[in-house]
């Protein structure tokens, strides 16, 4: 049984231990970013602001992540310590966004300093032949993080709304159900996970110029396919998609952030704090023993000592 006890109380601008924004300080990125209700119109949302960062720009922020990092990482332990207590909770956090929007770049920079026991991190591709042979969230169920882990979804089941709404891979009587049937599973889901998801919001002329810059590094190859350019041609559809997406699966319990994402500093910065606001919702704790008790240990190992 988990006893909930004096928290670490972990400082960071603006937010208090419980999440909620401190008066007079900064406000939670998580408020910031949020995807609004209602309609979406991605073209009137920035891609280059830097919403809620009071430093001068990529180095504070870089100094921020490191110390946003390290919390990210105890929370994560909490959380994980708790999952061996019995607790039965987890985060998911689903990275969608254009090519190059930097969803693989997150796993990196935003959950490079936790435990890799805490982390589950999975990116979807064009589903094989099994997975077509299913609902296309057989595939996806399979991936959710067990208790007290940190699932990583880099693109997620929004593909069977996004790609295959875009090259009409299935007919729209098929995928335009699919919106209900995500946000149903999404409230499930949220019983026992705490659901993240990020929108990387980039500029057309952004990804043009790292589409380019991957062509010109012979290391960045690997990361290109002839295709991308396609997508890129369809780059209206695909926000077209996106904006749906945003509107119709936004529920209070599995949120949308729209992080702009075309200085790759901010983002990293910004899915950090949303990620560190959200952990510390949870109201995580550290466990106490259960069926043990330190003092009465403590004198058996000096016991054993003598
Ligand atoms: P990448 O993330 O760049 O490695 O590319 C993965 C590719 O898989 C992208 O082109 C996605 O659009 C594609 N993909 C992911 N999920 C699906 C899906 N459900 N149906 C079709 N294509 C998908
Ligand atoms: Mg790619």
């Amino acid at each position: 049984m988990i006893v909930p006890q004096a928290r670490d109380v972990i400082s960071s601008a603006g937010v208090s231990g419980d999440g909620q924004a401190t008066g007079g300080a900064a406000p939670r990125i998580s408020d910031l970013l949020r995807a609004p209700a209602g309609p979406v119109d991605l073209e009137t949302m920035p891609t280059s602001a830097t919403p809620g960062f009071a430093g001068t720009g990529k180095a504070d922020a870089q100094a921020e992540l490191a110390s946003l990092g390290d919390e990210v990482a105890l929370l994560q332990e909490q959380l994980f310590a708790q999952g061996r207590a019995g607790d039965s909770r987890r985060l998911l956090l689903v990275l969608q966004g254009m090519d190059t929007s930097g969803k693989g770049a997150i796993v990196e920079h935003v959950l490079g300093s936790v435990n890799p026991m805490g982390v589950r991190y999975h990116a979807f591709a064009r589903p094989t032949i099994e997975e077509r042979e299913h609902h296309f969230l057989w595939r996806v169920v399979r991936r959710l993080p067990p208790p007290g882990i940190i699932g990583v979804f880099d693109r997620s089941h929004y593909e069977d709304v996004l790609v295959v709404r875009v090259h009409q891979l299935v007919p729209p009587e098929q995928w335009v159900t699919r919106y209900d049937v995500i946000n149903r599973f999404e409230a499930r889901l949220s019983t026992t996970t705490k659901v993240v998801k990020c929108f990387l919001h980039i500029s057309a002329e952004e990804q043009r110029k790292r589409l380019l810059a991957r062509l010109d590094n012979p290391r960045k190859w690997w990361k290109y396919q002839p295709g991308d350019l396609d997508e890129h041609a369809r780059w209206d559809d695909y926000q077209l998609a996106y904006a749906d997406v945003l509107c119709r699966c936004n529920a209070e319990a599995a949120p949308w952030y729209v992080v702009p994402a075309d200085r790759k500093w901010y983002r990293n910065w910004a899915v950090s704090r949303i990620l560190v606001e959200q952990l510390r919702t949870m109201g995580l704790v550290w466990p106490t023993p259960s069926g043990w008790n330190p003092e009465t240990e403590r004198a058996r190992l000096r016991e054993l000592l003598v």
